[in-house]
């Protein structure tokens, strides 16, 4: 990969941390216990702040001070119409302090600035606005049960729900999983994943300035196992909304099935495939190829880890992507040249230079990459492998890194096969100028999401989930706002009905 000399990134000013602590009932306070957890500047490898590490005594906190805000509070309450115009002046607030969190982010994460910037947090604002939209558009039905009958449907918010986060896109998940539930109505704790707790407490602060009543929203930093544990089997949590790992996913739900059986919905780990036919535009296919691994450094469930090329063109393919990631550029996340910066941590880090190992040891032929870059910070070589089997590790396993693994294919049938040959079903990609290939395969695919011709082209209206072992619920879309909704069905008898 090139090498960026972090000239720009290095006159970067870096504002200071401003919130550190729990966000409970409104304010900021420090942990019961007092313990506090490090957070670490992916980029240096140097601590830059301690945070407020909450255990499940402030778990139960949180959820007492959601408890009483859904049961006696405001805004379960309030017309649709006033949480919405609560919502959009918080959207307001996140667009008004874009840069600063765009650095919380980066630093905390390792993720471009620049991208951050100009569409992560915007995306995430506007997606703060589409579900304040739909604030005031939250109703049920009536039933045409029978003639002895008069039926209908409430929507109900669910109750105080609970959001376990995962650190790869901190502010897209926080407002992705915050923003239906508080149009719903329902109040709520998240706790955001130990590595990126910055950008949540920032926007908890900023709730509080737009108007969200204590005890709506709050934001518990922690760790897995017992923050978020404490969360999975709460007695008084009425939901669990999960993204992260397929692993932790079973251990949320059996959490939840052995203390009160709230629903879950979990969006777990991926191996997406991206298939490319002899009829595409080899340039551009090989560019989307790359982009579908290496965007926010391979650290996206979404990413197309599997690259399976037609025949007839995979030679020209395989040069083409082997040159376009050799010259993609790996630096500091705050130079504008700079397409992937450092991973989130070092255990991620040295995760996935052990499967990149694990690849060579299996017999794959390492096209490019392999090793890590520099001798500070967690940045990896984009890396391609070839000549994988379909049982290889680093063709079933989820290395959530920048690692892809380049398959060839005859037939469509094969690529149908070998695309569903994972026990994951979250997205996929198909590249072909034939309409009919492009609508077989996207109805023979097993996954949450099809882009054909287009990868990661996401919408606030789009739901977007998984298929098999990559979960279930959807996050995004008038779907998701149903994941926060009971509906209750009330039902009086009618009598002498005329028709
Ligand atoms: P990893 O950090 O290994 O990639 P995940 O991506 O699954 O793990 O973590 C996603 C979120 O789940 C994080 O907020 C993490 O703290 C949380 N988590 C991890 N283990 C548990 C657990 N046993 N119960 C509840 N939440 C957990």
């Amino acid at each position: 990969a090139a090498i960026s000399n972090g000239h720009e990134a290095s006159s970067f000013n870096i504002p200071p941390i401003k919130f550190t602590k729990l966000f409970i009932n409104g304010q900021f306070v420090h942990s019961i216990s007092g313990k506090e957890f490090e957070t670490v500047d992916p980029r240096t490898e140097e601590v830059m702040t301690k945070i407020a590490e909450g255990g499940k005594e402030d778990i139960d906190v949180a959820v007492k001070a959601a408890r009483v805000a859904f049961d006696d509070g405001p805004w379960p309450r309030m017309p649709g119409a006033e949480r919405a115009r609560i919502m959009m002046k918080w959207a307001d607030l996140i667009d008004q302090n874009v840069e600063e969190i765009a650095a919380l982010e980066t630093i905390d994460g390792g993720k471009l600035y620049h991208y951050c910037k100009a569409f992560e947090i915007p995306a995430a604002a506007s997606t703060l606005r589409y579900y304040a939209g739909a604030a005031d558009k939250i109703h049920g039905e009536v039933l045409k049960a029978s003639r002895e009958l008069h039926a209908y449907t409430l929507l109900e918010p669910i109750g105080v729900v609970g959001h376990i986060i995962p650190w790869n896109f901190p502010t897209t998940m926080f407002l992705a999983k915050v923003s239906p539930a508080l149009a719903a109505g329902c109040t709520m704790v998240l706790k955001p994943a130990e590595q990126t707790p910055l950008s949540a407490l920032f926007y908890a602060h900023l709730s509080k300035l737009a108007g969200i009543p204590d005890g709506v929203l709050n934001v518990v930093p922690g760790f897995g196992p017992t923050a978020g544990a404490a969360i999975s089997s709460h007695m008084d949590i009425d939901k669990v909304s999960f993204t992260g790992s397929t692993e932790v996913g079973r251990e949320i739900m059996r959490a939840a099935a052995n203390s009160n059986l709230k629903p879950v919905s979990l969006e777990l780990g991926g191996k997406s495939p991206l298939i490319v036919f002899d009829d595409a535009d080899v340039d551009k296919a090989a560019e989307l190829a790359l982009l579908g691994i290496l965007f926010n450094k391979g650290e996206i469930c979404v990413a197309g880890s599997r690259v399976l090329v037609q025949e007839g063109i995979y030679d020209e393919f395989e040069k083409k992507l082997v040159e376009k990631a050799k010259a993609w550029v790996v630096g500091d996340p705050f130079d504008p040249k700079v397409q992937q910066g450092p991973q989130v941590d070092k255990k991620q880090f040295e995760k996935i230079l052990s499967y990149i190992e694990h690849g060579k040891r299996e017999g794959a032929t390492l096209l490019t990459g392999g090793k890590s870059v520099g001798n500070k910070g967690y940045y990896i070589e984009p890396t391609i492998f070839s000549n994988v089997k379909e049982d290889m590790i680093i063709v079933q396993d989820e290395i959530f890194g920048p690692v892809m693994a380049l398959m060839k294919f005859k037939s469509i049938e094969d690529a149908i096969k070998s695309a569903n040959n994972t026990k994951y079903g979250l997205a996929s990609g198909i590249v072909t100028k034939s309409l009919d290939t492009a609508n077989t395969v996207s109805r023979s695919i097993r996954a949450g999401i099809v882009w054909i011709n287009c990868y990661f082209a996401f919408g606030n209206d789009i739901p977007y989930g998984g298929y098999k072992m990559s979960g279930f619920g959807r996050d995004f879309g008038l779907e998701a706002l149903h994941k926060y909704l009971q509906v209750k069905s009330v039902v009086t008898p009618i009598y002498n009905s005329p028709w």
